[in-house]
């Protein structure tokens, strides 16, 4: 029963300078967030020590009585949390992360080599979405499925709908998937129900980032259209790294909400891609964690703090746009803010790292258009962490009078070594067949 400070100095060393750095600095990640104590408090618990393989009252494992009723809490709130009714919808809440839960979904409703159609990685999609570059197949899900990627609109930054359209009826994709990691606009899950039906396709939402805008009602609910929705549980819901997934159950209704006499039949197939197919034991610690964020979900603080999340990136949107500043879409409808460094010449790598050394994190980004992933043209900014450490408008204003500071410095100092290095001769030539790989895979 020694502390970690006593078992491994070492370690522990690390764990508080992260903690000093997370304090310390303003933590823009879009996809990051400050979990709360009492969810920290379950994930280090006595939790982490037990195997329950299967689902509440079916284990392979004997010992489950009090893992089975915390699972069962967790399905419950989890509907609870979204407004879903038991009856019409069911839960996994077994998935070790975002990505295995994409990936558990595909094996349960999708045949190797079925066609799946996800927004593009530049555009804003990720990796799961079924990600794959000219040379190579990136992610596990362009290689074991057909994947054809949707983008938007290289002058707007907006979904292109009518191209996803005009594309969906050739490709045919068995699977239309939406939801993004970095698209600061709402969706229009009516077009893309009506585009999923007209090409015969299932709709599934990826709701990782908005997912607790999605809870608190800032963004549009992908319940009412989609038949079925993922979730990460660590981002905007401010929970434990962990995913989800919803699927439709019981009768299936016709559009005036009349039973056809069929019902679902997701539920055993959902199950069964999670465990055994793709995961072994849950992790119950992480689990028991998440009934915790999802009560604090449900509170009338967590929905103010979705507001002021909105709120914060739109201040920000705001403020960066009157100092001339270019942003994917104009501005920002969620979360987060997509900033177009391109005008001012300065990468997004660059100003990332600037920021870095300023203790200001974020991420460089792919903007539309751009070619490169490796040096985008861009940055992704989120509030959700920031947030959570209590910043309002006013300290947003601030954020963005740092970040100026940040992409001004960058420029300058990238235009006074550019003008120094003209006065001398052409640079040794680099390994090209390493810099092509890095381009191609980043
Ligand atoms: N889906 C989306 C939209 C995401 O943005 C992410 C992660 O950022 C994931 C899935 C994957 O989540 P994880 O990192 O937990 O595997």
């Amino acid at each position: 029963n020694r502390a970690v400070s006593e078992v491994d100095p070492e370690l522990h060393n690390l764990v508080v300078r992260e903690k000093e750095r997370q304090y310390e600095g303003i933590e823009l990640i879009a996809s990051e967030n400050f979990t709360s104590r009492a969810v920290m408090e379950v994930l280090g618990s006595s939790l982490t020590n037990k195997y329950s393989e299967g689902l509440p009252g079916a284990r392979y494992y004997g010992g489950n009585e009090v893992i089975d009723e915390i699972e069962s809490l967790v399905q419950r709130r989890a509907l609870e949390c979204f407004g879903l009714d038991a009856s019409q919808w069911g839960v996994n809440v077994q998935p070790y992360s975002g990505s295995t839960a994409n990936f558990a979904l595909y094996t349960a409703v999708l045949n190797p080599h079925d066609r799946i159609m996800g927004l593009d990685l530049p555009s804003g999609g990720h990796l799961t979405h079924g990600f794959y570059t000219a040379k190579r197949k990136i992610s596990a899900t362009s290689v074991y499925f057909e994947s054809l990627p949707y983008k938007v609109d290289m002058n707007t930054g907006y979904i292109d709908y009518d191209k996803l359209e005009e594309t969906a009826l050739v490709f045919r994709p068995k699977l239309l998937i939406c939801g993004a990691s970095a698209y600061p606009r709402d969706w229009d899950f009516k077009r893309l129900r009506a585009i999923a039906d007209k090409c015969g396709a299932l709709l599934m939402c990826d709701m990782a980032h908005i997912s607790g805008l999605v809870a608190t009602g800032f963004a549009s609910s992908p319940f009412e259209l989609c038949d079925f929705v993922t979730s990460t549980t660590h981002k905007s819901l401010r929970g434990p790294r962990q995913g989800l997934i919803f699927y439709r159950r019981g009768p299936i209704l016709d559009k005036d909400g009349n039973p056809t006499g069929k019902e679902y039949a997701w539920e055993t197939k959902v199950n069964m891609a999670v465990f055994p197919g793709c995961q072994g034991g849950p992790h119950n610690n992480t689990i028991g964690a998440l009934a915790v964020a999802l009560k604090e979900a449900m509170t009338p603080e967590f929905k103010e703090y979705s507001k002021q999340v909105c709120t914060n990136a739109r201040t920000l949107a705001e403020q960066l746009v009157a100092m001339g500043y270019s942003l994917v879409t104009g501005g920002t409808e969620n979360h987060l803010v997509l900033w177009d460094l391109r005008p001012h010449g300065v990468g997004g790598s660059k100003v990332e790292k600037v920021c870095d050394v300023a203790h200001i994190t974020l991420n460089k980004n792919a903007v539309p258009g751009d070619t490169s992933a490796l040096n985008p043209g861009g940055i992704r900014i989120g509030t959700p962490a920031m947030t959570s450490r209590g910043l309002v408008e006013k300290d947003f204003e601030k954020v963005a009078k740092f970040l100026d500071r940040a992409v001004q410095l960058a420029q300058a100092i990238q235009k006074e070594v550019g003008g120094k290095m003209k006065d001398f001769g052409p640079a040794a030539e680099k390994d090209a067949g390493v810099i092509a790989l890095r381009e191609e895979v980043v």
